[in-house]
């Protein structure tokens, strides 16, 4: 072959190879932007965003060519749990200013809906209650005459050895506010409590009055779905299964959204390019893909399905969750790398050979995301999420033009060479 022959090769591969990286970078931004976009409502429980994130998995799935695990051509697995939700008005008005919810303020998961015009705010200062006994006598005493703020809760939880999360669970009907230094992080809550605590940033020192209209619905057995679906192997029931959850926290009022472009719509991105990968190149082993919903609620949709499998927990060979895939500027992390230190063995070796990300990182077990169940029922499991980016974490701003994607093609060569060399 001729010197220009083989250079026009090389570059022709190299264009290719080029081309394949674009492509699956390309694909999967569009997965992110669709699954963070207004449309799904943060994939949470207003406005039908699961509903419509759930239905955007499957169809992808089907478009895709993967094939239901059972005989009848169904990929979704319905199961229910409670959940406190924000259908309505969000209103919190300090001093004459309306306050920015997601901004300025968030509301605390389990919120009561509350309605008041005009509140006078009581300061209490946490920090002079060293005890519970005293703090429960405090308690008794609050009502709804006034709306009270509460400084120095850090330092109140450190006296008592309350937790942050239970804190609340004690408070009566009434309007709270807890000022807030840090980033404010929402969550999503199962269970429903008398008072309304909202997570305030700059608290002015002076409070006269405060205004309130937020209504919150309990839904007692919110309807949920699992996505799965299936490219069937050489060995029909052994499976090598990849998972990412689709949920996010979805609406806190009618206006604000949580796009969860980072956590998780980049897993799904991921998991969905994975899919098309194997229906391409199907192998030895089959490959089972899983949405998960309900994540953010508490590990809900991966706690059902080990309850309840389609594809029995025995024939699973190994399973990779993806959660947060958005920027692996500084590499990745494998949570139950101490835990399967021949499987980690192995992914870093990959790694060192074909530099795919810059650092994988090695920890220990933790119930952080939709392995855990898994992990607890005896199948071999990887969780692995990305380190870089913002830092914009359960908040308004992790949105899809946020998330960089550095390195994901790399990551993606590093998990399809990790299950070639599974024995
Ligand atoms: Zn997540």
């Amino acid at each position: 072959m001729s010197k220009l022959s083989v250079s026009l090769l090389l570059s022709l591969l190299l264009l290719t190879l080029f081309a394949n990286g674009q492509e699956i970078e390309t694909a999967i931004r569009g997965h992110i932007a669709d699954l963070a976009s207004p449309v799904l409502h943060g994939r949470g429980y207003v406005k039908d965003g699961k509903e419509d994130a759930a239905k955007y998995m499957l169809k992808r799935f089907q478009d895709i060519g993967l094939q239901s695990v059972t005989n009848d051509k169904v990929y979704a697995q319905a199961y229910t749990f409670p959940v406190n939700t924000f259908p309505g008005k969000m209103k919190l008005t300090i001093n004459d200013d309306s306050l920015k919810p997601g901004v300025d303020f968030l509301i605390d998961a389990s919120s009561a809906s509350y309605f008041a015009k005009d509140l006078p705010v009581t300061t209490v200062n946490l920090k002079k209650i060293k005890d519970t006994a005293s703090w429960r006598a405090l308690v008794a005493k609050l009502d709804t005459s006034h709306a009270y703020c509460f400084r120095h809760l850090d330092d109140f939880l450190e006296n008592t050895g309350i937790r942050k999360d239970k804190f609340v669970y004690e408070l009566p009907m009434g309007c709270f506010i807890i000022p807030e230094d840090g980033k404010l992080t929402w969550t999503i809550s199962r269970d429903s409590i008398p008072a309304t605590v909202f997570h305030v940033k700059d608290v002015p020192k002076k409070l006269k009055a405060v205004s309130v209209n937020v209504s919150s619905v309990f839904v007692p057995a919110s309807r949920n779905a699992n996505i799965i679906g299936q490219v069937p192997g050489a060995l029909k029931d052994s499976f090598i299964v990849f998972t990412a959850h689709y949920d996010h926290l979805g609406m806190m009022g009618d206006k604000v959204y949580f796009p969860g472009a980072s956590d998780n719509a980049s897993g799904c991105a991921m998991l969905l390019s994975l899919a098309a990968y194997y229906v391409a190149h199907p192998g030895r082993y089959s490959m089972l893909f899983i949405a998960f919903s309900g994540e953010e609620a508490g590990l809900m949709g991966s706690e059902f399905y080990t309850w309840k499998p389609l594809v029995p927990l025995a024939n699973m060979k190994f399973l990779t969750n993806i959660d947060i895939m958005g920027d692996a500027t500084n590499g990745i992390t494998v949570v139950n790398a101490t835990k399967y230190p021949s499987e980690f063995d192995e992914l870093q070796q990959i790694n060192e050979k074909n530099k795919y990300v810059p650092e994988i990182r090695s920890r220990g077990p933790a119930a952080n995301s939709d392995h855990y169940y898994f992990t607890e029922a005896g199948v071999h499991s990887f969780f692995i999420y990305s380190n870089g980016g913002n830092g914009y974490y359960h908040d308004i701003f992790d949105v899809s033009k946020e998330v960089t994607l550095r390195h994901i093609g790399g990551v993606q060569k590093l998990l399809i060479d990790f299950v070639k060399e599974m024995k």
